[in-house]
């Protein structure tokens, strides 16, 4: 099996830190400021019959009338037309308009919806998610929800089958 995975989601949420743990190695660049990822980048993971090709956006900004940002929203939006899967990062500690965005946008996406609630490790009590989690859910009824850790690989392996499946 074999196919394309975009990885969306507003900034900052841990897009380019899954895709750098997914394929083991630093290809995107992370940090703390948004707008790090100004490109899609591709990163391709092959592992016995599956080739998975991910595909890490620059994230989903509030318009405005900033050229980068026009772009940049141009870039994460080309990257939703002809993919197989699509994972929807969404940052467990903090719903914000620019998530509320990115959900409007995948609300017209046809294929296979995968939410991946990230940083999971960021509170104590692993049972409370995000506030919004099950109202999430609802607003894609056909998405998977899977909690987990860029950073720390939590759950990834969960992930990437979940995403092998849908291709
Ligand atoms: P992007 O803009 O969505 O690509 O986000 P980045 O991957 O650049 O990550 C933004 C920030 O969140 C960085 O400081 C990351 O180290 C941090 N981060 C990403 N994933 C996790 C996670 O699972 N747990 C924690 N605690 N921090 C994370
Ligand atoms: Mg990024």
């Amino acid at each position: 099996r074999c196919g394309y995975v975009a990885i969306v989601g507003r900034p900052n949420v841990g897009k380019s830190t899954l895709l750098n743990h997914i394929l083991g190695q630093k290809l995107a660049i992370t940090s703390r400021k948004p707008q790090t990822t100004r490109h899609n980048m591709l990163g391709i993971k092959t592992e016995d019959n599956v080739q998975a090709i991910y595909v890490d956006t620059p994230g989903l900004h509030k318009q405005n009338d900033k050229a980068l940002n026009r772009y940049m929203n141009k870039t994460a939006s080309a990257a939703l037309k002809d993919v197989d899967v699509v994972v929807f990062v969404v940052d467990r500690t903090r719903w914000t308009e620019e998530d509320q965005l990115v959900l409007e946008r995948l609300q017209y996406v046809q294929g296979p919806l995968l939410i991946a609630v990230n940083k999971a490790d960021r509170l104590e009590d692993k049972t409370e998610l995000l506030p919004h989690l099950e109202w999430l859910a609802q607003q894609l009824p056909n998405a998977e929800v899977v909690p987990i850790s860029a950073l720390h690989g939590q759950n990834l392996d969960t992930l990437e089958r979940l995403v092998a499946e849908r291709l």
